[in-house]
């Protein structure tokens, strides 16, 4: 037995090289130079840039740079094959996205070898997991294309879009972004990395082959002027952009107002979280793969390792015998686990890193099978411990093969070192108590988890961030609706007009304080002055001022005017309130059915406020919509659910409906109760907490409702109401970094400029100047959730 151990500890692999020869001779075919893919053929381009091999150093082609003119040719040949690719339909969609994903299939080798050449990442890995997943994609898209039409009735596509990849997935973020745009009906700018453009390029000629209309794809090469081009183009409906938090930001800024989608999938530091239970061989492996798969360049990588505190000392030995039989190495070779990094710079930037942890007092251990390379941008596994929340290496991300490590004692510190991170990408969760997995799965704060597993995607499920991992999703019905718009239905032939309409309600500042004046004639018998509703109470405003609320001229009552620190009074309490979020729907539905009943109950008084402002039918009409609302929301509560999809490698994976978190909303100007009620019940509903800021005619009513919601069983802080200058008040909330999202949909486009500008600071979700979601639940309620995919394998 030992002489069979021996034997087999001084084996080892021989070399298996895959040739590339097929894959030279197409960049030979290409004069080794490319330009744009623009409107059907191939567009040449005036300055060049060189593609790298990071393995070997060498130049694989040149590369045209577009500038402003020639990403505006591919944006209007983009535009011109929209009304075709449109008319064409569902079906005949999903026949050209089969017929993407059937030409994938059949050159997936030379893409394989394509991307491992340009990238440095192994041929096991473009292989196996990249080229197959990006076919996977439009495999799946093309049944979405097929039934669009029955699925998304009442939808449409965006128009031309805008997309700009990083260089660590280059065809499967393509695929990511690419197939379901194509899928919807738009058509597409694409902007490939400038390190990895090939496999983007031979993309293009597949589009030619497999019979896509000139147009509806087109590919511009460029560094990030080029990006940013695409971004600034009036043309584009949206931006799908992959990359960094940083880039990310600039590019809210740059779209803020301007009434393009934006989905961004930015970066990550995602926990990797090993529980006393958890099988330790298992973990081990999961860690190889988690953030040593494509040498740690992935957004997801489980980057910090977080492990009991008495299991560590064992994790730590298994994990370094693993570490030193890793094998760094040609990226072309069969049996290398790593390739090399992106270009010298990545590994320049990765280096530095570790050399700053280092010589903070960090205990750096590096090991692999028998040494890295010397040549080519080779960096072997790392494993850095001595370190805290504070470091730098566990704050920033570092995207590479590095992993922190760090113990907690319960599984309450774990969950709380995991979200110890402005990012919010993904987790691992290694125990063997599903129970304990499935109870610390919904409190981290990701977007994607995997239990006892790391880095699994598939198209049907989606992926994205929460906080500055960005907003959106890839893949999945959730990925889908990134894509398509609901327009506002046209409006109903005009009813017999109300007296007065709620707009008509105007305000202007006093000085006065809010006991001092008596309400006037409109309102006869009325005297209320209503203050703020901040954590179940009512509150005087800070500042001490209010604001006249007249209808046709006349005085009906003083709002009070927030502030600032008002805002952030009311943000405090609804932080407070999280335990909303962990209520059953079952008790969220039975609290909003009880306010719609004590609204109810309240009907002839509140119609005696109503009647003179809207009219005694309009003002019946608005009673009855807010009660409709409210049961709407409710009935929806416990029906809004997820779903599970059952991924392709023998697991289940549970597609979470979670609240958003704490949503800032600025009422519908129109309609002083059911307006705000109709975004803030299914806020609600889905167990968000709320600051509002109401329309001014709220100011008829709002003494009213304080006394229903007091009378509610809606916890303290859950919703919070602050009158005042909207504007003003609006902006506190976009730049406040404890709200989680904005809805405004009726702001004008200089107040959805000015919000979503503000918004960087978290980089919230804005939901601005689209009136199209009010009209339809769903929407509504798919506003109010973010989608975590739970990942559950099963099986021995
Ligand atoms: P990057 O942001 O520098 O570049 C990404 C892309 O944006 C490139 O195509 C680049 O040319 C372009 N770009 C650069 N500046 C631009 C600008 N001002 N305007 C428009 N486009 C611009 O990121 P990177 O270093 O290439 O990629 C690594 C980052 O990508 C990491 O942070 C990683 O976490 C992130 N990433 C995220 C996901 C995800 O799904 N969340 C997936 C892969 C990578």
């Amino acid at each position: 037995m030992n002489t069979i151990t021996s034997i087999l500890e001084t084996m080892d692999y021989g070399p298996a090289p895959e040739s590339d020869a097929v894959a030279q001779a197409w960049l030979e075919g290409h004069g080794r130079r490319f330009g744009h893919f623009i409107g059907g053929r191939w567009v040449r381009g005036a300055r060049h840039f060189a593609t790298l091999d990071p393995a070997r150093g060498s130049e694989l082609a040149q590369v045209a740079q577009a500038g402003p003119s020639q990403v505006d040719q591919a944006v209007q040949a983009a535009a011109a094959a929209l009304p075709a690719w449109q008319a064409l339909g569902g079906h005949g969609r999903a026949r050209v996205l089969y017929a993407l994903a059937r030409g994938l299939q059949k050159h997936a080798r030379l893409f394989a070898v394509l991307e491992t050449l340009d990238n440095g990442k192994t041929i096991r890995e473009t292989r196996d997991v990249d080229i197959p997943l990006a076919v996977r994609h439009f495999y799946h898209h093309a049944g979405w294309a097929q039934l669009l039409e029955s699925e998304w009735p009442h939808h449409r596509a965006l128009g031309v879009v805008g997309q700009i990849v990083p260089w660590n997935f280059p065809l499967l973020m393509l695929a990511w972004k690419v197939a379901p745009a194509l899928a919807c009906g738009n058509t597409v700018v694409f902007k490939p990395a400038e390190q990895t453009p090939l496999t983007a390029l031979r993309f293009a000629e597949l589009c030619v082959e497999a019979g896509v209309p000139a147009g509806v794809f087109n590919l511009v090469n460029g560094e990030g002027s080029t990006g940013r081009a695409i971004v600034d183009h009036p043309g584009i409906a949206k931006i799908a952009f992959t990359g960094s938090t940083e880039v990310g930001r600039e590019i809210r800024k740059l779209t803020a107002g301007s009434g393009r989608k934006l989905t961004l999938e930015l970066g990550g530091k995602s926990p990797f979280i090993v529980c006393a239970d958890a099988d330790l061989d298992a973990a081990v492996e999961g860690l190889v793969d988690s953030i040593f798969f494509n040498q740690g360049q992935v957004c997801c990588a489980g980057s910090r390792l977080l492990v009991h505190e008495g299991t560590a000392a064992r994790l730590t030995d298994k994990l370094q015998a693993r570490m030193a039989r890793i094998r760094v190495g040609s990226p072309l070779d069969k049996s290398s686990d790593m390739g090399a990094l992106v270009s010298p710079v990545q590994c320049e930037r990765v280096a530095g890193f570790v050399d700053r942890a280092r010589a903070e007092g960090a205990v750096v251990h590096q090991a692999c099978a028998g040494g890295l390379p010397a040549q080519g941008c080779y960096y072997p596994p790392t494993l850095v411990s001595g370190v805290d929340t504070a470091s730098e290496i566990v704050r920033e991300e570092v995207f590479g093969p590095v992993l922190t490590l760090q113990t907690f004692r319960t599984p309450a510190e774990a969950v709380e070192l995991a979200n110890h991170t402005r990012y919010g990408l993904a987790a691992s969760v290694w125990s063997e108590s599903i129970g304990l997995a499935l109870d610390l799965a919904p409190r981290l704060k990701a977007g994607v988890v995997w239990v006892n597993g790391a880095n699994q995607f598939d198209a049907a499920c989606g992926f994205g961030g929460v906080r500055e991992s960005g907003f959106g999703r890839e893949g999945g019905a959730e990925g889908l609706r990134e894509y398509l718009h609901r327009p506002a239905p046209a409006a109903a032939p005009a009813r017999k007009p109300a007296r007065r309409s709620a707009a008509a309600a105007s305000t202007s500042t006093s000085t006065s304080t809010s006991t001092s004046t008596r309400p006037l004639a409109a309102v006869a018998a009325i005297d209320r002055t209503p203050k703020l509703y901040i954590g179940g109470k009512q509150a005087r405003p800070d500042g001490g001022y209010s604001r006249e609320l007249r209808v046709g001229g006349e005085l009906v009552a003083l709002l009070p005017e927030g502030n600032r620190k008002d805002i952030r009074n009311a943000v405090e309490a609804a932080r407070a309130a999280m335990a909303w979020e962990r209520q059953s729907a079952h008790a969220r539905a039975q609290v909003l059915y009880y306010l719609a009943e004590n609204l109810a109950a309240q009907s002839p008084r509140l119609l005696a406020l109503l009647g003179p402002l809207l009219g005694d039918a309009g003002a019946a009409a608005e009673l009855d919509a807010s009660v409709h609302v409210l049961f709407d929301a409710a009935a929806w509560a416990d029906k809004f659910d997820g779903a599970v999809h059952q991924a392709p490698s023998r697991t289940v994976v549970l597609a979470l409906h979670e609240p958003v978190g704490l949503i800032g909303l600025v009422a519908p100007k129109a309609r002083p109760l059911s307006g705000l009620l109709a975004l803030a019940a299914p806020a609600l509903a889905m167990g968000n907490r709320v600051v509002a800021l109401p329309c001014a005619a709220w100011g008829l009513v709002a003494a009213e409702l304080y006394a229903v919601l007091d009378t509610s069983d809606l916890p303290g802080g859950v919703l919070n109401l602050v009158t005042g200058p909207v504007d003003e008040l609006a902006d506190v909330l976009a730049a406040h970094a404890e709200v989680d999202a904005l809805w405004w949909p009726d702001a004008s486009a200089a107040q959805a400029a000015r919000v979503e500008a503000l918004s960087v600071s978290n980089l919230k979700r804005c939901w601005v100047a689209d009136e199209g979601p009010l009209h339809d639940p769903r929407t509504l309620l798919a506003q109010a959730v973010q989608v975590k995919n739970v990942w559950v394998p099963y099986g021995v």
